[in-house]
């Protein structure tokens, strides 16, 4: 992913998710301020009917016990104690006429006429009046009819409580704008240090595809969560890319290595019998030639064999397999060649053992130890394969009472193309030991070896019990 582009994606999706932040916070304060402004103004709205309804009471108690002195007198006490505010007090005749009338100056605004001939249709009555003026206010009266049909209103203006809801709206409507800069900083600041990690694997990713190095690693994020897994299972998977990576080009640079020897010699051969001229010689150096070329062809399939298990890049079949059949058919394979060298070949397997391996490759590297065996074991000599199984796997020994290994030797026998100095006469590329040590290793087993020179040679294959599944990569 070029850097412009995944600049592009993590803005976006920076953006998306501070964006998404803001709103689910800002919508959730908002609902909140809404619910809280709409509860106040009930409440203030139901306080102020209440204290109109008492007063109301209050007052008409006073005129029918006294007349209007006698409430003239209740409402200069109620004005002193002065918890209500100014009211409007009105008292109407049986014949709609005014009795009584009670307001501050400044109400006169207030179009009266609305509550000139209030129908009641029960004993009492809210209403409301406008001012008409521009600041909205209202005066809400009650109204309620006394036993002797006399209407007595009491009433309030709402300015008081406009005033107050003005207020509170000013705060939440500051409150409101510090919390969308909130959710805005904050948005922004939890995406970023959320996306932090996923930035740094967007940058081990392109490091990776711009240099071609497979060495960089994400930096480590605490496990436990998806991103800290994430992070884990990204650098062990470049883990093992780096060692497949790096095994194949071992593998490339030994099987270039390697095949450098047996070239020149096919070409040297060649320009040898080109040289002299001589059809006799050059038939024979034809003859060398393809031999020569089918060494090497030979060399070239072991040498990737090798480097494919060596890697894990080698395809397993494994099956469950009894340990007789397999031995069995290597016996059957060699029986002829130990007879032609005059060497007793024989096998000793418990029956029912049974292993979960690759039956073609391991069987390859049976094939080699006993030719192997076979090879470098006089005449008159012995070679047996025994198996034996135990707790922690499967063990095959192929045995000789061969020449033996000398002990300076013994290091290296495993190396490619490793051949000891006795066996230079014998056939063979040095190639075998290698091989059946890659594909015992492939199946998470080990293979050991006890020789002297003259005492002949043990090799012993140790398989896992529970032989693991490798996936070729
Ligand atoms: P090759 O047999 O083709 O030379 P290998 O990789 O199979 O190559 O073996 C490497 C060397 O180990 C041989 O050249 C030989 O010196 C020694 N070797 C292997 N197996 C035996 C054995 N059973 N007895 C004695 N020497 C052995």
């Amino acid at each position: 992913m070029s850097s412009k582009w995944r600049e592009r994606f993590h803005q976006a999706l920076s953006f998306r998710l501070a964006w998404w932040y803001a709103l689910v916070f800002l919508g959730s304060s908002l609902a909140l301020v809404v619910v809280t402004y709409l509860l106040l103004a009930a409440t203030l709205r139901r306080h102020d009917r209440e204290i109109v309804q008492s007063t109301l009471i209050q007052f008409a108690a006073a005129y029918t016990r006294g007349g209007t002195d006698a409430l003239t007198r209740e409402m200069q006490r109620t004005q002193i104690a002065g918890p209500s505010g100014p009211l409007f007090v009105r008292i109407l005749g049986r014949r709609q006429d005014l009795v009584f009338v009670s307001m501050p100056e400044r109400w006169r605004d207030f179009d009266l006429d609305q509550l000139a001939s209030p129908a009641l249709s029960g004993d009492q009555e809210w209403a409301t009046v406008e001012t008409g003026g521009a600041d909205g206010d209202l005066l809400e009266v009650l109204s309620v009819r006394l036993a002797d049909g006399t209407v007595f209103q009491v009433g309030k203006s709402t300015e008081r409580r406009s005033d107050l809801l003005r207020r509170f709206r000013q705060v939440l409507l500051f409150n409101l704008a510090s919390i969308v800069v909130i959710g805005l900083v904050g948005g922004a600041m939890l995406t970023g240090l959320a996306l932090q990690p996923v930035r740094a694997l967007a940058d081990t990713v392109e490091r990776i595809m711009r240099t071609g190095r497979t060495d960089a690693r994400v930096p480590p994020h605490p496990p436990g969560d998806a991103l800290g897994d994430l992070t884990t299972q990204v650098n062990a998977m470049l883990d093992r890319i780096d060692a497949v990576v790096g095994g194949m080009r071992g593998a490339l640079d030994n099987v270039a290595h390697d095949l450098r020897t047996p070239m020149a010699r096919l070409r040297s051969r060649a320009e040898g019998a080109l040289a002299s001229g001589d059809p006799d010689v050059l038939r024979d150096a034809l003859a060398d030639c393809i031999e020569e070329s089918d060494r090497i062809m030979a060399m070239l399939s072991t040498l990737m064999d090798i480097s494919e298990a060596e890697t894990g890049a080698m395809a397993l079949r494994i099956e469950r397999t009894r340990l007789t059949d397999l031995v069995g058919q290597t016996i059957e394979l060699y029986e002829d060649v130990a007879e032609d060298a005059g060497v007793e070949l024989k096998a000793s397997i418990p029956p029912g053992i049974e292993i979960s391996v690759d039956r073609t490759r391991i069987r390859q590297a049976l094939a080699n130890l006993v030719d192997n065996a076979l090879k470098y074991t006089p005449r008159g000599g012995r070679v047996e394969i025994v198996g034996a199984t135990g707790p922690a796997g499967v063990r095959i020994l192929v045995a000789d009472t061969g020449i033996g290994i000398p002990a300076e030797e013994l290091p290296r026998i495993w190396e490619r193309l490793y051949r000891g100095d006795k066996s230079r006469s014998t056939r063979g590329l040095g190639l075998g030991l290698s091989l059946v040590k890659a594909i015992v290793g492939a199946h998470g087993g080990q293979i050991a070896v006890e020789s002297a020179p003259g005492q002949g040679s043990r090799f012993e294959i140790h398989l896992p019990a529970g032989v693991p599944h490798i996936t070729p990569v």
